[in-house]
């Protein structure tokens, strides 16, 4: 420590004082840390509005879900698309049949239907983001429940008549995985309940 403070002060005979080069030394060491500390300050500043996005996620109803099938979809950030045979290679069976073939996977089957843990949910098939844990919830149907996307621009909603009913078909709109469905009876404020098959979607934890 003493050859520290030797290094930034001279010994004279009036006792310790700054010395020109060592002053100028100091000074440059402690711009240099409060130019670092500030960069430092910036990214975390970035990191927690990015989770801050996330968490607030998109702000759909009911009626805008109604508006989109009938007027169109929104463009998503981009789009990943493979030929069968390459989904197929790429896929379990299980998977490729749910996100590929719009099959649904048995109820209270899935990994994700009863975990709560913080966490983002991305597409199965081409890693989109799709939904927060945060709006993760219990809809005691079998199948994990979100009540909104992270972003109005990464899922796809169709009308689906099939099955003799009518309800809205939801798919990831960067590669076109087929999710689940989306119904008017989830909890306030949106009211929505994004239900959506566990093979559809892997789980990535914050930092990971
Ligand atoms: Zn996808």
């Amino acid at each position: 420590m003493r050859s520290i403070i030797g290094y930034f002060y001279k010994k004279s005979s009036e006792g310790y004082g700054p010395s020109a080069l060592g002053g100028f030394a100091f000074y440059t060491c402690i711009s240099v840390a409060i130019i670092f500390l500030s960069a430092s300050k910036c990214t975390k500043t970035n990191a927690q509005s990015e989770l801050s996005t996330n968490n607030t996620g998109s702000k759909m109803t009911w009626n805008d879900v109604l508006k989109i099938c009938k007027d169109g979809n929104e463009k998503p950030d981009n789009r990943v698309e493979k030929s069968d045979a390459e989904w197929r290679n790429q896929l379990s069976a299980e998977d490729y049949r749910i996100t590929r073939l719009k099959g649904t996977e048995s109820p209270y089957s899935g990994e994700y239907c009863e975990r709560h843990d913080p966490g983002l949910y991305a597409c199965k098939c081409c890693g989109t983001l799709l939904f927060d844990s945060g709006k993760k919830f219990d809809s005691q149907s079998g199948w994990p429940s979100f009540t909104q996307a992270i972003k109005n621009n990464v899922i796809h909603y169709d009308q689906d008549n099939s099955h003799g009913m009518l309800r809205v078909e939801v798919s990831c709109n960067v590669c076109d995985a087929h999710l689940g469905h989306v119904f008017p009876d989830g909890p306030p404020p949106s009211g929505l309940r994004y239900c959506i098959n566990s093979k559809s979607i892997k789980k990535i934890d914050h930092g990971k």
